[in-house]
């Protein structure tokens, strides 16, 4: 099993030129977790820029998740395509801190980023009606 997947050892842009650009495309499978189902792979586009010691990464998340109705319980679709960008700092306060080893895993950043792309109430459609008896 390949868990490294989504991890980006940041050495080598930390150490070369601050300002220049990298660009990755990582892409897998997510095993499902806080009630979501990922359906197709988990495609991340990144473009990192190190801003003297601190990472800048802009990324976007595609996927197609399964999603299960809070009002009427059925399975339903949804297609994610959101766009984040996240700030390493070496500081241990910083949001997104930047370990020693230089390694940054996107896979729990990339987790983070869908659930909170979601609605409080998750709902199949608008206008759900729930369960019609
Ligand atoms: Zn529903």
């Amino acid at each position: 099993m390949d868990e490294k997947k989504f991890s980006i050892d940041m050495r080598e842009i930390l150490s070369g030129e601050v300002g220049k650009l990298y660009k990755y495309k990582l892409s897998g499978h997510l095993s499902s977790e806080d009630e979501i189902k990922y359906i197709s792979p988990v495609i991340v586009k990144l473009d990192i820029v190190n801003i003297d010691k601190t990472i800048n990464a802009k990324g976007n998340i595609e996927t197609e998740i399964e999603l299960i109705c809070s009002r009427c319980g059925r399975g339903f679709n949804r297609h994610i395509d959101l766009q984040f960008e996240r700030i390493f700092e070496e500081d241990l306060d910083a949001d997104d801190v930047l370990s020693s080893d230089g390694i940054v895993d996107f896979e729990p950043i990339v987790r983070e980023e869908i659930i909170l792309s979601l609605p409080i109430q998750i709902l199949c459609k608008k206008n759900c009606r729930g369960l019609l008896r």
